[in-house]
Protein backbone atom coordinates (compact mmCIF):
# COMPACT_ATOMS: atom_id res chain seq x y z
CA UNK A 1 0.00 0.00 0.00
CA UNK A 2 1.52 3.62 -0.52
CA UNK A 3 0.22 6.69 0.54
CA UNK A 4 -0.30 10.00 -2.08
CA UNK A 5 -0.39 13.28 -0.49
CA UNK A 6 -1.56 16.36 -2.47
CA UNK A 7 -1.04 20.37 -1.28
CA UNK A 8 -3.14 23.01 -1.13
CA UNK A 9 -2.67 23.81 -4.80
CA UNK A 10 -2.88 20.63 -6.07
CA UNK A 11 -6.83 20.27 -4.69
CA UNK A 12 -6.91 24.17 -5.41
CA UNK A 13 -9.11 24.08 -8.63
CA UNK A 14 -12.04 21.82 -10.09
CA UNK A 15 -9.62 21.09 -12.71
CA UNK A 16 -7.06 19.91 -10.24
CA UNK A 17 -9.45 17.86 -8.52
CA UNK A 18 -9.89 15.82 -11.81
CA UNK A 19 -6.06 15.24 -11.93
CA UNK A 20 -6.24 14.28 -8.66
CA UNK A 21 -8.02 11.92 -9.25
CA UNK A 22 -7.14 10.75 -12.72
CA UNK A 23 -3.37 10.17 -10.73
CA UNK A 24 -4.96 8.08 -7.78
CA UNK A 25 -6.97 5.21 -9.64
CA UNK A 26 -4.28 4.82 -12.27
CA UNK A 27 -2.27 3.51 -8.79
CA UNK A 28 -1.12 -0.47 -9.59
CA UNK A 29 -1.53 -0.87 -5.50
CA UNK A 30 -3.75 0.25 -3.00
CA UNK A 31 -3.39 3.59 -1.76
CA UNK A 32 -4.17 6.41 0.94
CA UNK A 33 -4.96 9.39 -0.14
CA UNK A 34 -4.10 12.23 2.14
CA UNK A 35 -5.58 15.98 1.33
CA UNK A 36 -4.81 19.39 2.42
CA UNK A 37 -7.42 21.74 2.21
CA UNK A 38 -7.62 23.71 -1.33
CA UNK A 39 -5.18 26.54 -1.44
CA UNK A 40 -6.16 29.55 0.61
CA UNK A 41 -8.89 27.96 2.26
CA UNK A 42 -6.61 27.76 5.92
CA UNK A 43 -5.23 31.40 5.47
CA UNK A 44 -8.98 32.40 5.18
CA UNK A 45 -9.74 30.07 8.25
CA UNK A 46 -6.68 31.59 10.15
CA UNK A 47 -7.94 35.13 9.36
CA UNK A 48 -11.50 34.62 10.58
CA UNK A 49 -10.45 33.31 13.29
CA UNK A 50 -7.92 36.08 14.27
CA UNK A 51 -10.77 38.62 13.33
CA UNK A 52 -13.60 36.86 15.60
CA UNK A 53 -10.44 36.65 18.49
CA UNK A 54 -10.51 40.49 18.43
CA UNK A 55 -14.20 40.96 18.73
CA UNK A 56 -14.62 42.07 14.81
CA UNK A 57 -17.44 40.12 14.34
CA UNK A 58 -18.50 41.90 11.63
CA UNK A 59 -15.67 41.46 9.60
CA UNK A 60 -15.28 38.06 10.62
CA UNK A 61 -18.57 37.40 9.25
CA UNK A 62 -17.89 39.07 5.61
CA UNK A 63 -15.16 36.58 5.36
CA UNK A 64 -17.27 33.47 5.98
CA UNK A 65 -19.38 34.77 3.13
CA UNK A 66 -16.60 35.52 1.00
CA UNK A 67 -15.34 31.86 1.43
CA UNK A 68 -18.87 30.35 1.20
CA UNK A 69 -19.48 31.79 -2.16
CA UNK A 70 -15.48 30.34 -3.55
CA UNK A 71 -17.01 26.86 -2.24
CA UNK A 72 -20.32 27.38 -3.93
CA UNK A 73 -18.76 28.16 -7.48
CA UNK A 74 -15.72 25.43 -6.86
CA UNK A 75 -19.02 22.91 -5.89
CA UNK A 76 -20.76 24.29 -9.28
CA UNK A 77 -17.69 23.56 -11.28
CA UNK A 78 -16.66 20.38 -9.89
CA UNK A 79 -19.56 18.14 -10.11
CA UNK A 80 -21.50 17.63 -13.13
CA UNK A 81 -24.94 15.74 -12.21
CA UNK A 82 -27.64 17.42 -10.46
CA UNK A 83 -27.23 14.76 -7.63
CA UNK A 84 -23.55 15.22 -7.31
CA UNK A 85 -23.98 19.08 -7.20
CA UNK A 86 -27.28 18.49 -4.26
CA UNK A 87 -24.87 16.62 -1.99
CA UNK A 88 -21.79 18.94 -2.63
CA UNK A 89 -24.20 21.57 -1.93
CA UNK A 90 -24.96 20.07 1.22
CA UNK A 91 -21.78 19.12 2.52
CA UNK A 92 -20.61 22.78 1.88
CA UNK A 93 -23.88 24.09 3.81
CA UNK A 94 -22.86 21.53 6.75
CA UNK A 95 -19.40 23.01 6.94
CA UNK A 96 -20.74 26.34 7.01
CA UNK A 97 -23.52 26.20 9.14
CA UNK A 98 -20.81 25.71 11.73
CA UNK A 99 -18.81 28.77 10.74
CA UNK A 100 -21.92 30.88 11.33
CA UNK A 101 -22.15 29.12 14.61
CA UNK A 102 -19.26 30.45 16.12
CA UNK A 103 -20.22 34.00 16.21
CA UNK A 104 -22.42 32.69 18.50
CA UNK A 105 -20.42 31.39 21.06
CA UNK A 106 -17.61 32.39 23.33
CA UNK A 107 -13.75 32.37 21.20
CA UNK A 108 -11.20 30.14 22.71
CA UNK A 109 -8.58 28.30 21.76
CA UNK A 110 -10.86 25.20 21.36
CA UNK A 111 -13.33 26.99 18.62
CA UNK A 112 -10.22 28.30 16.92
CA UNK A 113 -8.62 24.45 16.52
CA UNK A 114 -12.40 23.27 15.05
CA UNK A 115 -12.51 26.73 12.65
CA UNK A 116 -9.12 25.61 11.19
CA UNK A 117 -10.26 22.21 10.83
CA UNK A 118 -12.87 22.90 8.34
CA UNK A 119 -10.30 23.43 5.19
CA UNK A 120 -9.39 19.63 5.07
CA UNK A 121 -12.75 18.25 6.31
CA UNK A 122 -14.36 20.27 3.12
CA UNK A 123 -11.79 19.22 0.19
CA UNK A 124 -11.74 15.08 1.50
CA UNK A 125 -15.63 15.08 1.51
CA UNK A 126 -15.75 16.97 -1.98
CA UNK A 127 -12.86 15.12 -3.41
CA UNK A 128 -15.29 12.03 -2.38
CA UNK A 129 -18.49 13.45 -3.58
CA UNK A 130 -16.88 14.06 -6.93
CA UNK A 131 -15.53 10.09 -6.79
CA UNK A 132 -18.34 8.71 -6.15
CA UNK A 133 -20.59 10.98 -8.91
CA UNK A 134 -17.57 9.03 -11.25
CA UNK A 135 -18.13 5.59 -10.03
CA UNK A 136 -14.96 5.04 -8.44
CA UNK A 137 -15.10 3.44 -5.09
CA UNK A 138 -13.17 4.43 -2.12
CA UNK A 139 -13.62 4.91 1.25
CA UNK A 140 -12.88 8.12 3.56
CA UNK A 141 -11.52 7.53 6.40
CA UNK A 142 -11.81 10.43 9.19
CA UNK A 143 -8.42 11.72 10.40
CA UNK A 144 -9.67 12.38 14.06
CA UNK A 145 -10.43 9.06 14.33
CA UNK A 146 -6.65 7.82 14.17
CA UNK A 147 -4.41 10.59 14.36
CA UNK A 148 -3.50 12.17 17.43
CA UNK A 149 -0.63 13.89 19.02
CA UNK A 150 0.32 13.41 23.41
CA UNK A 151 0.29 16.05 25.97
CA UNK A 152 3.57 17.57 24.58
CA UNK A 153 1.98 17.70 21.12
CA UNK A 154 4.27 14.29 20.10
CA UNK A 155 2.01 11.74 17.60
CA UNK A 156 2.43 8.61 18.75
CA UNK A 157 3.21 6.24 15.99
CA UNK A 158 2.17 3.08 17.65
CA UNK A 159 -1.46 4.31 18.90
CA UNK A 160 -2.00 5.83 15.01
CA UNK A 161 -0.80 2.45 13.95
CA UNK A 162 -3.56 0.09 16.30
CA UNK A 163 -6.27 2.96 14.98
CA UNK A 164 -5.62 2.88 11.65
CA UNK A 165 -5.58 -0.87 10.85
CA UNK A 166 -8.51 -1.19 12.73
CA UNK A 167 -10.34 1.46 10.23
CA UNK A 168 -8.77 -0.32 6.89
CA UNK A 169 -9.54 -3.36 8.35
CA UNK A 170 -13.28 -2.49 8.53
CA UNK A 171 -13.39 -1.90 4.22
CA UNK A 172 -12.25 -5.37 2.88
CA UNK A 173 -11.97 -4.78 -0.69
CA UNK A 174 -11.57 -1.13 -0.85
CA UNK A 175 -8.37 0.24 -2.67
CA UNK A 176 -8.66 3.64 -2.59
CA UNK A 177 -8.93 5.55 0.98
CA UNK A 178 -9.06 9.09 1.31
CA UNK A 179 -8.04 11.44 4.58
CA UNK A 180 -7.55 14.81 5.61
CA UNK A 181 -3.77 16.16 6.13
CA UNK A 182 -2.96 18.54 8.95
CA UNK A 183 -6.24 17.83 11.29
CA UNK A 184 -5.78 15.34 14.54
CA UNK A 185 -7.14 15.37 18.42
CA UNK A 186 -5.19 15.74 21.24
CA UNK A 187 -4.52 14.52 24.66
CA UNK A 188 -7.44 15.89 25.71
CA UNK A 189 -9.74 14.54 22.69
CA UNK A 190 -10.24 17.88 21.20
CA UNK A 191 -9.35 18.82 17.85
CA UNK A 192 -6.18 20.22 17.25
CA UNK A 193 -3.47 20.11 14.18
CA UNK A 194 0.34 19.55 13.45
CA UNK A 195 0.73 23.26 12.41
CA UNK A 196 1.25 24.69 9.19
CA UNK A 197 1.83 22.84 6.57
CA UNK A 198 1.42 19.66 8.63
CA UNK A 199 -0.73 17.54 5.43
CA UNK A 200 3.34 16.34 4.65
CA UNK A 201 3.99 15.32 8.80
CA UNK A 202 0.15 13.61 8.25
CA UNK A 203 1.43 11.92 5.36
CA UNK A 204 4.66 10.70 6.57
CA UNK A 205 3.12 9.45 9.55
CA UNK A 206 0.52 7.21 7.79
CA UNK A 207 3.54 5.63 5.93
CA UNK A 208 5.29 4.82 9.16
CA UNK A 209 1.65 3.55 10.46
CA UNK A 210 1.00 0.86 7.61
CA UNK A 211 5.09 0.66 6.46
CA UNK A 212 3.85 2.12 3.16
CA UNK A 213 5.82 0.98 -0.20
CA UNK A 214 6.37 4.73 -0.34
CA UNK A 215 5.20 8.31 0.45
CA UNK A 216 4.13 10.44 -2.42
CA UNK A 217 4.03 14.33 -2.01
CA UNK A 218 2.39 15.53 -4.66
CA UNK A 219 2.93 19.61 -4.92
CA UNK A 220 3.12 22.31 -7.31
CA UNK A 221 6.93 21.80 -8.30
CA UNK A 222 9.25 19.13 -9.64
CA UNK A 223 10.65 18.30 -6.26
CA UNK A 224 12.93 19.97 -4.07
CA UNK A 225 15.07 22.40 -5.64
CA UNK A 226 18.60 23.55 -4.65
CA UNK A 227 17.79 26.53 -3.68
CA UNK A 228 14.52 28.73 -2.14
CA UNK A 229 12.59 29.21 -5.65
CA UNK A 230 10.73 31.87 -4.11
CA UNK A 231 13.62 34.23 -4.34
CA UNK A 232 16.08 33.26 -6.25
CA UNK A 233 15.55 32.74 -10.16
CA UNK A 234 17.54 29.93 -10.95
CA UNK A 235 17.38 27.16 -9.50
CA UNK A 236 16.79 23.41 -10.14
CA UNK A 237 15.56 19.85 -8.63
CA UNK A 238 18.24 17.51 -6.69
CA UNK A 239 17.14 13.64 -7.82
CA UNK A 240 18.06 12.04 -4.71
CA UNK A 241 18.63 13.09 -0.76
CA UNK A 242 19.00 10.85 2.00
CA UNK A 243 16.38 11.19 4.90
CA UNK A 244 18.94 12.98 6.69
CA UNK A 245 19.93 15.80 4.34
CA UNK A 246 16.12 16.20 3.45
CA UNK A 247 15.22 16.59 7.30
CA UNK A 248 18.12 18.97 7.81
CA UNK A 249 16.61 21.30 4.35
CA UNK A 250 12.52 20.53 6.15
CA UNK A 251 13.63 21.92 9.18
CA UNK A 252 15.97 24.61 8.06
CA UNK A 253 12.81 26.42 5.84
CA UNK A 254 12.80 24.42 2.59
CA UNK A 255 9.20 24.99 2.63
CA UNK A 256 8.07 22.32 0.66
CA UNK A 257 8.39 20.13 2.99
CA UNK A 258 6.93 20.06 6.74
CA UNK A 259 9.79 20.68 8.83
CA UNK A 260 8.88 17.72 11.37
CA UNK A 261 7.68 15.27 8.35
CA UNK A 262 10.50 13.18 7.83
CA UNK A 263 11.40 11.51 10.62
CA UNK A 264 8.46 9.35 10.48
CA UNK A 265 9.10 7.65 7.45
CA UNK A 266 12.80 7.43 8.30
CA UNK A 267 12.04 5.44 11.34
CA UNK A 268 10.54 3.09 8.96
CA UNK A 269 12.37 3.36 6.20
CA UNK A 270 9.87 4.22 3.66
CA UNK A 271 11.21 6.22 0.51
CA UNK A 272 9.62 9.77 0.34
CA UNK A 273 8.86 10.98 -3.24
CA UNK A 274 8.41 14.32 -4.52
CA UNK A 275 6.62 15.21 -7.18
CA UNK A 276 4.92 17.72 -9.61
CA UNK A 277 0.92 17.18 -9.92
CA UNK A 278 1.44 20.05 -12.87
CA UNK A 279 3.80 17.71 -14.37
CA UNK A 280 3.50 14.05 -13.25
CA UNK A 281 6.35 12.65 -15.31
CA UNK A 282 9.01 14.83 -13.93
CA UNK A 283 11.48 12.94 -12.18
CA UNK A 284 10.82 15.22 -8.74
CA UNK A 285 13.30 14.02 -5.92
CA UNK A 286 13.61 10.56 -3.81
CA UNK A 287 14.44 10.83 -0.44
CA UNK A 288 15.73 7.60 1.48
CA UNK A 289 18.31 6.14 3.31
CA UNK A 290 21.40 6.46 0.95
CA UNK A 291 22.70 9.72 -0.40
CA UNK A 292 23.85 10.13 -3.79
CA UNK A 293 27.31 11.04 -3.48
CA UNK A 294 28.97 13.82 -0.84
CA UNK A 295 29.21 17.39 -1.68
CA UNK A 296 26.52 20.18 -1.17
CA UNK A 297 22.77 19.69 -2.55
CA UNK A 298 20.71 22.65 -1.72
CA UNK A 299 20.17 25.67 0.82
CA UNK A 300 17.12 26.47 2.48
CA UNK A 301 16.47 29.91 4.78
CA UNK A 302 14.39 29.79 8.06
CA UNK A 303 13.87 33.83 9.15
CA UNK A 304 11.85 35.10 11.91
CA UNK A 305 15.04 34.27 14.11
CA UNK A 306 16.63 35.64 17.80
CA UNK A 307 19.84 35.29 18.52
CA UNK A 308 20.34 36.07 22.03
CA UNK A 309 23.65 36.84 23.54
CA UNK A 310 24.86 35.66 27.09
CA UNK A 311 28.14 37.89 28.53
CA UNK A 312 29.19 36.84 31.67
CA UNK A 313 33.05 36.76 32.13
CA UNK A 314 32.57 35.55 35.66
CA UNK A 315 30.05 32.76 35.09
CA UNK A 316 30.92 30.96 31.52
CA UNK A 317 33.78 29.09 32.60
CA UNK A 318 31.93 28.04 35.91
CA UNK A 319 30.96 24.09 35.95
CA UNK A 320 27.55 23.90 34.84
CA UNK A 321 26.81 27.32 33.03
CA UNK A 322 25.98 26.21 30.09
CA UNK A 323 23.62 23.48 31.99
CA UNK A 324 21.81 26.74 33.68
CA UNK A 325 21.32 28.35 30.56
CA UNK A 326 19.63 25.38 28.91
CA UNK A 327 17.61 24.97 31.87
CA UNK A 328 15.77 28.04 31.08
CA UNK A 329 15.02 27.36 27.30
CA UNK A 330 14.08 23.99 28.96
CA UNK A 331 11.45 25.58 31.10
CA UNK A 332 9.75 27.58 28.61
CA UNK A 333 9.40 24.37 26.04
CA UNK A 334 11.26 26.49 23.23
CA UNK A 335 14.09 24.87 21.76
CA UNK A 336 17.41 26.10 20.09
CA UNK A 337 18.35 25.76 17.11
CA UNK A 338 22.24 27.34 16.63
CA UNK A 339 24.35 27.62 19.45
CA UNK A 340 28.15 29.23 19.63
CA UNK A 341 30.53 30.01 22.50
CA UNK A 342 33.30 31.75 23.52
CA UNK A 343 35.09 32.01 27.03
CA UNK A 344 33.07 34.69 27.79
CA UNK A 345 30.25 34.41 25.89
CA UNK A 346 27.44 32.11 25.09
CA UNK A 347 24.72 32.78 21.67
CA UNK A 348 22.45 30.52 20.64
CA UNK A 349 19.26 31.32 18.73
CA UNK A 350 15.32 30.06 18.83
CA UNK A 351 12.58 30.44 16.42
CA UNK A 352 9.93 30.21 18.71
CA UNK A 353 8.81 33.96 20.45
CA UNK A 354 5.95 33.07 22.87
CA UNK A 355 7.92 33.15 25.95
CA UNK A 356 10.78 36.01 25.25
CA UNK A 357 9.69 38.35 28.19
CA UNK A 358 10.05 35.08 30.58
CA UNK A 359 12.88 33.79 28.90
CA UNK A 360 15.47 36.76 29.44
CA UNK A 361 14.01 37.59 32.46
CA UNK A 362 15.45 34.35 33.88
CA UNK A 363 18.72 34.93 31.82
CA UNK A 364 19.41 38.06 33.37
CA UNK A 365 21.04 36.84 36.37
CA UNK A 366 23.55 34.94 34.89
CA UNK A 367 25.18 38.42 32.81
CA UNK A 368 24.68 40.94 30.28
CA UNK A 369 21.83 39.30 28.01
CA UNK A 370 21.61 41.27 24.58
CA UNK A 371 18.84 40.20 21.28
CA UNK A 372 18.75 40.59 17.79
CA UNK A 373 15.54 40.33 16.52
CA UNK A 374 14.70 39.47 13.14
CA UNK A 375 17.86 36.99 11.46
CA UNK A 376 17.60 33.95 9.13
CA UNK A 377 19.49 31.04 9.24
CA UNK A 378 21.18 29.87 6.59
CA UNK A 379 21.88 26.32 5.72
CA UNK A 380 23.92 24.56 3.20
CA UNK A 381 22.82 20.92 3.36
CA UNK A 382 24.94 18.04 1.78
CA UNK A 383 26.26 14.65 2.96
CA UNK A 384 29.88 14.63 4.32
CA UNK A 385 29.98 18.22 3.44
CA UNK A 386 31.41 19.09 6.46
CA UNK A 387 34.34 16.85 5.65
CA UNK A 388 34.75 18.59 2.44
CA UNK A 389 37.76 20.66 2.67
CA UNK A 390 37.40 23.43 0.46
CA UNK A 391 33.52 24.07 1.35
CA UNK A 392 34.20 26.93 3.97
CA UNK A 393 36.56 28.66 1.78
CA UNK A 394 33.86 28.57 -0.96
CA UNK A 395 31.52 29.40 1.52
CA UNK A 396 32.94 32.17 3.05
CA UNK A 397 34.33 34.00 -0.27
CA UNK A 398 30.62 33.69 -2.05
CA UNK A 399 29.87 35.87 1.17
CA UNK A 400 32.58 38.01 1.58
CA UNK A 401 30.12 41.01 1.94
CA UNK A 402 27.64 39.75 4.39
CA UNK A 403 27.62 40.72 7.65
CA UNK A 404 27.41 36.74 9.66
CA UNK A 405 26.65 37.03 13.00
CA UNK A 406 26.81 33.18 13.94
CA UNK A 407 28.19 29.87 11.88
CA UNK A 408 28.02 26.31 13.18
CA UNK A 409 30.03 24.09 11.82
CA UNK A 410 30.53 20.46 12.54
CA UNK A 411 27.67 19.68 14.82
CA UNK A 412 25.66 17.25 11.71
CA UNK A 413 27.83 15.91 8.72
CA UNK A 414 25.40 17.10 6.80
CA UNK A 415 24.69 21.02 7.79
CA UNK A 416 26.60 24.28 7.63
CA UNK A 417 24.56 27.30 9.00
CA UNK A 418 25.15 31.13 9.39
CA UNK A 419 23.28 33.74 10.19
CA UNK A 420 22.69 36.49 9.62
CA UNK A 421 20.38 39.71 9.45
CA UNK A 422 17.28 38.96 7.94
CA UNK A 423 17.19 41.88 5.18
CA UNK A 424 20.56 39.46 3.98
CA UNK A 425 18.80 36.69 3.55
CA UNK A 426 17.51 36.91 -0.11
CA UNK A 427 21.08 38.42 -0.98
CA UNK A 428 23.13 35.58 0.77
CA UNK A 429 20.74 32.94 -0.77
CA UNK A 430 21.20 34.61 -4.23
CA UNK A 431 25.22 34.69 -4.04
CA UNK A 432 25.29 31.11 -2.63
CA UNK A 433 23.38 30.19 -5.89
CA UNK A 434 26.26 31.36 -8.06
CA UNK A 435 28.95 30.80 -5.65
CA UNK A 436 28.43 27.25 -4.70
CA UNK A 437 25.97 25.72 -7.46
CA UNK A 438 27.61 27.86 -10.50
CA UNK A 439 23.40 28.82 -11.19
CA UNK A 440 22.22 32.37 -12.20
P1 LIG B 1 1.64 22.31 -0.88
O1 LIG B 1 0.49 23.26 -0.86
O2 LIG B 1 1.59 21.32 -2.00
O3 LIG B 1 1.93 21.69 0.45
P2 LIG B 1 3.75 24.21 -0.41
O4 LIG B 1 3.42 25.59 -0.86
O5 LIG B 1 3.64 23.94 1.04
O6 LIG B 1 2.89 23.19 -1.27
O7 LIG B 1 5.23 23.80 -0.87
C1 LIG B 1 5.63 23.95 -2.20
C2 LIG B 1 6.34 25.28 -2.38
O8 LIG B 1 7.53 25.29 -1.59
C3 LIG B 1 6.86 25.52 -3.77
O9 LIG B 1 5.86 26.08 -4.60
C4 LIG B 1 8.03 26.49 -3.53
O10 LIG B 1 7.65 27.82 -3.74
C5 LIG B 1 8.34 26.35 -2.05
N1 LIG B 1 9.75 26.00 -1.79
C6 LIG B 1 10.55 26.62 -0.89
N2 LIG B 1 11.77 26.08 -0.89
C7 LIG B 1 11.77 25.09 -1.82
C8 LIG B 1 12.75 24.20 -2.31
N3 LIG B 1 14.00 24.18 -1.82
N4 LIG B 1 12.39 23.34 -3.29
C9 LIG B 1 11.14 23.34 -3.79
N5 LIG B 1 10.17 24.17 -3.37
C10 LIG B 1 10.46 25.04 -2.40
N1 LIG C 1 -4.00 23.28 5.11
C1 LIG C 1 -2.90 23.33 6.05
C2 LIG C 1 -2.10 24.59 5.83
O1 LIG C 1 -2.38 25.35 4.90
C3 LIG C 1 -2.03 22.12 6.02
C4 LIG C 1 -1.30 21.87 4.72
O2 LIG C 1 -1.66 22.42 3.68
O3 LIG C 1 -0.32 21.12 4.75
O4 LIG C 1 -1.20 24.86 6.58
MG1 LIG D 1 2.85 22.40 2.20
Amino acid sequence: MKVMKFGGTSVGKPERMFGVADLVTKQQEPAIVVLSALSGTTNALVQISETLSSSYRDEAREKVEQLQQHYAKFVDELLATEEGRKEGHRVVAEHFEFLNIIFKISYSEALNKDILAQGELLSTRLFSVYLHEKGIQHALLPALDFMQIDVNAEPQIGNIKVKLTQLLEAHPGVNLFITQGYICRNHKGEVDNLKRGGSDYTASLVAAAIEASVCEIWTDIDGMHNNDPRVVDKTQPVEQLSFDEAAELAYFGAKILHPASIWPAQQFNVPVKLLNTMDPSAKGTVIQSTAAGAGVKAVAAKDGIIAINIKSSRMLLAYGFLRKVFEVFEKYQTSIDMITTSEVAVSVTIDNRDNLANILQDLEPFGSVEVDDNQAIISIVGNEIAQSNDIMKRLFDTIADIPVRMVSYGGSRHNISILVPGNYKTQTLQLLNKGIFGLG
